[in-house]
């Protein structure tokens, strides 16, 4: 369970000066042991910044990060797998190195013979070959490229990983094979997986739960297959128009009704009102609660808990 919090004032976390991460309020969720939730949204929504917190790599600004591991109360190994491969890996290093660092770093082997057994193991693990650790990364594919990111981030072999975007720049067929790749990983391992994309498709089969955020907030959480055959919340019904189809197999279509607007002076009432279709007067005036559903699920809009609030267990929030 994780519970990501920064009070509104403290939204941006400032890294290098004119450069700022999207901050998150009071964002909760639970990931289930050896499964998969996804966080989906656009770029700009936070969900970036929850994975970042999540693995430590930014502080929470003035805020509370709490996670409840639940794995026999041991501390949380997380492990993060980026967007972009070549640039999380070091060009000046051969491949054997880049996955050999955290062994040698930690001490997770004794010999040298330990540690190059433990690479080439890796290596074949994620379909490279033994052979492979003597190349850079430059010699690879974006693909091959994205399974070495893969083989380090297994190297202490930590049993939840966090994926921000990992296949986001790739081919469309080349996607397809890491995602199989990172599901036969996680049916081999009992990996669990944070999965961070924009586009809800390249999730849908990855995920059990999927969280869609919008400025900072989850505004609906809910089981895959719930989701698709009945996204509640009116953003995530404008997601699910953005993903390809036959016509455009190659890319999300943009969505088109509105930017986002910008974090660091969100909308008053619900954050997506400017940009929803069935927004009303009290929309823009007050922000609505997260709502639970009966089915578990949860979501955050005035029209939802109008249609269904009577059926809701509970109402919590503000959210
Ligand atoms: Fe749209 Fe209102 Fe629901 Fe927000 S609360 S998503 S503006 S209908
Ligand atoms: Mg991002």
């Amino acid at each position: 369970k994780f519970d990501v919090s920064a009070p509104w004032l403290n939204r941006v976390v400032e890294r290098k000066p004119k450069q700022y991460v999207m901050a998150v309020d009071d964002v909760s969720f639970d990931v289930p042991k050896g499964g998969c939730l996804s966080l989906v949204g656009e770029s700009g929504c936070g969900k970036s910044t929850v994975a970042r917190l999540v693995t430590g790599l930014y502080p929470p600004s003035n805020g509370s990060l709490e996670f409840t591991p639940d794995i026999n109360g041991a501390p949380l190994s997380a492990q993060m797998i980026f967007q972009d491969p070549y640039a999380s890996l070091n060009p000046r290093w051969k491949v054997r190195d880049i996955i050999a660092e955290p062994l040698r770093e930690l001490k997770l082997r004794e010999t040298e013979e330990e540690i190059l057994a433990r690479v080439a193991e890796l290596l074949t693990t994620v379909g490279l070959s033994p052979n492979d650790g003597g190349k850079f990364p430059h010699e690879f594919s974006g693909g091959q490229r994205q399974r070495i990111s893969i083989a380090r981030a297994l190297a202490t072999e930590p049993r939840f990983l966090v994926c921000d975007e990992p296949t986001s720049a790739l081919d469309v067929s080349v996607q397809a094979q890491i995602l199989n790749l990172m599901r036969r990983l996680q049916d081999e391992m009992g990996l669990t997986y944070l999965f961070i994309s924009h586009d809800l498709s390249v999730v849908r089969h990855m995920s059990d739960r999927i969280a869609v955020m919008y400025l900072g907030r989850i505004v609906e959480e809910a089981e895959t297959e719930t989701l698709f055959a009945n996204p509640r919340h009116p953003y995530t019904q404008l997601l699910m128009q953005t993903i390809p189809n036959i016509e455009h197999p190659k890319r999300a279509r943009e969505v088109t009704t509105g930017e986002v607007p910008s974090p660091l002076n969100p909308p008053k009432g619900c954050a997506f009102h400017p940009r929803c279709p069935l927004a009303d007067a009290r929309c823009s005036a007050e922000r609505p609660a997260v709502l639970t559903l009966k089915d578990g699920n949860r979501v955050a809009c005035h029209r939802v808990e109008e249609a269904e609030g009577d059926s809701a267990r509970e109402l919590t929030g503000p959210n």
